[in-house]
This record gives structure tokens, sequence and C-alpha cells, in this order.
């Protein structure tokens, strides 16, 4: 694990532990998967490599908080109320943010913007957030049927990397009769549909 930290006030060290405390080993596991297949997507995609390993690193900092301190954010913070009808999937990346500002003071936009819409994408992404999107998805420790294509494409097109995993989510959500969040439904509209 390694990247140049200018994006907070702490140091990499502080916020590698602060991090780490936070959850247990096998998500720790996952995120610094997630901050190397992010380095790596952005040599490949011209984007500053420091930046997206930070932020792969840090993307499911609050994936352990428990419901109870979400809800609180959520009516206290200023969030949209609507998101009191979805539930921690959605949560860790939307409201995971204020935890980030807070307690890892980081306060760059794209950072947080890329956090906010990890689980879910949007109809417009920048390249930081596919990278973390994608990232998230083919990390080395991820296994599932079609990994190995989706590392494929993504590798060769960060855009059709997005396209193939909304399609994928969408087809286990919808398998699952589980609700469908009206911006990955959104998402999957604009990055998934052939040409
Ligand atoms: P993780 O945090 O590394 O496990 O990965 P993600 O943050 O990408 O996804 C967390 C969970 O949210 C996964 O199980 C997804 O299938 C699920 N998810 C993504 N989009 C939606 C949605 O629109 N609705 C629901 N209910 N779950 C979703
Ligand atoms: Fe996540
Ligand atoms: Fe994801
Ligand atoms: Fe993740």
């Amino acid at each position: 694990l390694n990247f140049k930290n200018t994006f907070s006030p702490l140091s990499s060290e502080e916020l590698v532990a602060r991090e780490k405390a936070k959850m247990d080993d096998k998500r720790f596991q996952h995120c610094i998967g997630v901050s190397e297949t992010s380095r790596k997507l952005a040599e490949l995609n011209n984007y500053d490599p420091d930046k997206a390993a930070l932020a792969g690193f840090i993307h499911d900092y609050a994936k352990q908080i428990p419901n109870e301190k979400f809800i609180e954010v959520i009516k206290k913070q200023g969030f949209d109320q609507d998101l009191l009808n979805y539930n921690r999937a959605i949560w860790h990346g939307i409201v995971g943010t204020y935890f980030i500002e807070t307690e890892l003071k980081i306060t760059d936009p794209e950072i947080l913007t890329a956090i906010r819409r990890h689980t879910t994408a949007d109809t417009e992404m920048t390249t930081l957030d596919k990278i973390v999107f994608v990232a998230d998805f083919i990390e080395p420790h991820r296994d599932f049927p079609g990994v190995e294509e989706a590392r494929k494409v993504a590798f060769a097109n960060l855009d059709q990397g997005v396209g193939y995993e909304l399609a994928h989510t969408l087809d286990f959500l919808v398998k699952n009769r589980q609700k469908i969040y009206p911006k990955t439904l959104a998402a999957y509209n604009v990055w998934s549909i052939k040409k």
C-alpha cells in the first residue's frame, strides 16, 4: 500500500491506522485491493495515480458503521430524507462521505464525489468516479462468475467497464428482488445500453 497523500492534513500512516480501526481485516484487504487497482486504472487513463489510490483506499471507510449512526446523520446533517427508504448498501457511500470529511479530514470534492457514487454510479461520471466504481468490482480479491470478463473489459476500456458492472449489478438485484436505487437504474440506462 503506497500513496502520496496531499489531500488530508493527517499523515498517510494516520489515515491507514484510522481506516484499519474502522473495519475487519477482510474489508481492509478489499480496500487495499481497490487502492492498487485504482492506481492501475489511473495510469491507463491519464489520471493522477496517487489521488486514485487514496480514493480507492478510503471508498468503504463507512462500510461497517452501524445503521443507527447512518440514520442519525441522514436526519441531522442535511441529507435527502428519501435515503431513509434504502439501506446501508446505499448509505455507506453517499452518507459515508460525512464520516470521511469529519474523521479523515478529506474535503477534495472530486474524491468525495467518487466515494458518493461508488455503489450506485450516476448518469454523469468523472474519470475518478469511473476508476473507483470499476476498481471496487474487479480488485484481485473479488471472485464471482464474470469477474475475469469484467477485468478484461475494464482494462481495455473504462467506460465499457462501467457498463458491464452496472448490467451485472442490475441483473443481481433483479434476481434477488432487491429495491433499485433510482440512480443505479438511471446510470444503467446511460452506461450499459448497446449502441
Ligand atoms: P462493496 O461495498 O465493496 O461491497 O461494494 P458496493 O459498495 O459497490 O456495493 C454494496 C452493495 O450494494 C452490493 O451488494 C450491491 O449489489 C448493492 N447495490 C448496488 N446498487 C444497489 C441498488 O440500487 N439497490 C440496492 N438495494 N442495492 C444496491
Ligand atoms: Fe462499497
Ligand atoms: Fe461498487
Ligand atoms: Fe468496496
